[in-house]
Parts: C-alpha cells; sequence; structure tokens
C-alpha cells in the first residue's frame, strides 16, 4: 500500500501518530526534501530506503513506487497533503496503474502559523472566512482568483508560496480592497527552531520582511489584532444543544 503522509509543518511532533507509525514500517519513503524536516526519517527502521523527492520528477517517483517490492511505501508531503501538495497527478497516475493508496492527513503550516501567532482566523464579527490563495508565480492561478478580486472580502487571508512577490501581494490586497492599516504578518518556518514571525500592516510588512524570501507564509485580517466582543457559544444567557442559558 502507498500512503500519502502529512508530515507536519516542520516540528517533528507535530505529525500524526497514524503517520508516524508507517513511517516506522515503511520500507521506501520518498520526501519531499525542500521543505519535510529530515528528522522525521529517524522514525524509520534502517533498511528503510529513504529518497529525496526535490531532484526527481513524477515519473521517476512513479518508477521507484512501482519497483518498491516492499509492503509499506510512504510518500511525505509537507504540512497537510491537500494544499499545494501536488498529490493529484500522483494519484491520477496510480489510478492508472491500478496501485491503491491511502492519504493520511498533517499539520498544515497554516495552523502552525496560527499556533505562531497566537491568532484564531475565525472571529465573530470580524472574520468568519478564511481565503487561503496564492500569488501567481509560475504556476499560474485562474484569472477570476486574482488576489485583487479575492480581496474585496476583507476575509481573513492565508498565503502559501507568496513570500518572494510581497511587495505585489500587498499593493494587489490594498488596490482589491484592504485598508491599507490592515494588520497582516509573515511567519517564516512555522514551528521550526528558527521560526519568525514579522508582524506590520500592508502598507509597512514588504519592509519589514524583504529578508525574507521563502518557507513563509503572509496572514492577512483583522484578527491579528483580536476582537473584544465575545463568542456566543460560552456566553452565559446563550442557550444551546449542550447546555440552558441563564435569563
Ligand atoms: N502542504 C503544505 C504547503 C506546501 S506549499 C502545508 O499544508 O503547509 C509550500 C509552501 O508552504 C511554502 O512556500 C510556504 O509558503 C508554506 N510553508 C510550508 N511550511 C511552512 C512553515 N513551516 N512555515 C511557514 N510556511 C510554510
Amino acid at each position: 500500500m502507498i500512503y500519502f503522509i502529512g508530515a507536519g509543518p516542520g516540528a517533528p511532533d507535530l505529525i500524526t501518530l497514524r503517520g508516524m507509525r508507517l513511517l516506522q514500517r515503511a520500507d521506501l519513503v520518498i520526501y519531499t526534501g525542500s521543505l519535510v524536516n529530515p528528522e522525521l526519517l529517524t522514525f524509520c527502521r534502517p533498511e528503510c530506503v529513504c529518497l529525496n523527492s526535490a531532484s526527481m520528477t513524477l515519473e521517476e517517483v512513479l518508477a521507484a513506487m512501482t519497483a518498491c517490492s516492499g509492503e509499506t511505501i510512504v510518500r511525505l508531503h509537507t504540512g497537510d497533503p491537500s494544499l499545494y501538495g501536488a498529490i493529484q497527478e500522483q494519484m491520477e497516475a496510480l489510478d492508472r496503474l491500478a496501485l491503491p493508496y491511502e492519504i493520511v492527513p498533517g499539520v498544515s503550516s497554516m495552523s502552525a502559523a496560527a499556533a505562531a501567532l497566537r491568532t484564531e482566523y475565525t472571529l465573530p464579527s470580524v472574520s468568519q472566512t478564511v481565503i487561503i490563495s496564492r500569488m501567481a508565480g509560475r504556476t499560474p492561478v485562474p484569472e477570476r482568483e486574482q488576489i485583487r478580486s479575492l480581496a474585496g472580502h476583507q476575509a481573513t487571508m492565508v498565503l502559501f508560496l507568496s513570500v518572494s512577490m510581497l511587495p505585489d501581494l500587498c499593493r494587489e490586497l490594498i488596490e482589491g480592497g484592504y485598508p491599507p492599516d490592515t494588520p497582516a504578518a509573515v511567519v517564516y518556518k512555522a514551528s521550526w527552531p528558527e521560526e519568525a514571525i514579522i508582524r506590520g500592516t500592508l502598507a509597512d510588512l514588504p519592509r519589514k520582511a524583504s529578508d525574507i524570501r521563502k518557507t513563509a507564509l503572509v496572514v492577512v485580517g483583522r484578527v491579528l489584532s483580536g476582537s473584544a466582543e465575545r463568542s456566543r457559544l460560552y456566553d452565559p444567557s446563550f442557550t444551546h444543544g449542550f447546555r440552558e442559558g441563564t435569563k
């Protein structure tokens, strides 16, 4: 069986128990070397073959999977595999080869970034929506999802793969509708020992975070400055299925 496993954002103890147990019995591990913490490979048996996919093509990844005679093959992707993981093309190729696979979710870097920022992405009356997107780079973004049009909602936004274009990104966000004083942050290598947080506004973040070129998320929105309003769920006067509110 082939398992696509989310390795988590970096700290080795942020992989799931299921992911760790599969790594412990893997015969072959193909890991995304550019982002997966190599410390995770210490869970593998000494006889497990570990290949770094950074220098491999899709065809080479598939060839390694099909050539493996062992029972357990792990394709280890950073964060959660459902976000910018390029797993779809692998799954479709495996479907064509009639090779079975399963997906084990992981802790995305967007969750690790919220933890580092001590932020809740969804606050009552501030934003109840999180938009996950990226700037177009060598990988295109559909025209109808341009940052400028997403910005009109002024929801919480988490931007992957875009920190190297921070000046353009912040300009698009402002031109799309966020006020220039909207709080924004760059979180570099969330959960790694070298984690760094730079806070600012859309107007000044490009200058403050100009040193950071990769492995970072950009978080935008008024949730970053908190909320005075409390939730209804834990309000004494609010009745719901598990608790009777007081008058
Ligand atoms: N599937 C991954 C994302 C892969 S795309 C996930 O769920 O996190 C790679 C991009 O993710 C990087 O360019 C960066 O924008 C972001 N990223 C990955 N790990 C990160 C980390 N520890 N801290 C901040 N951003 C990270």
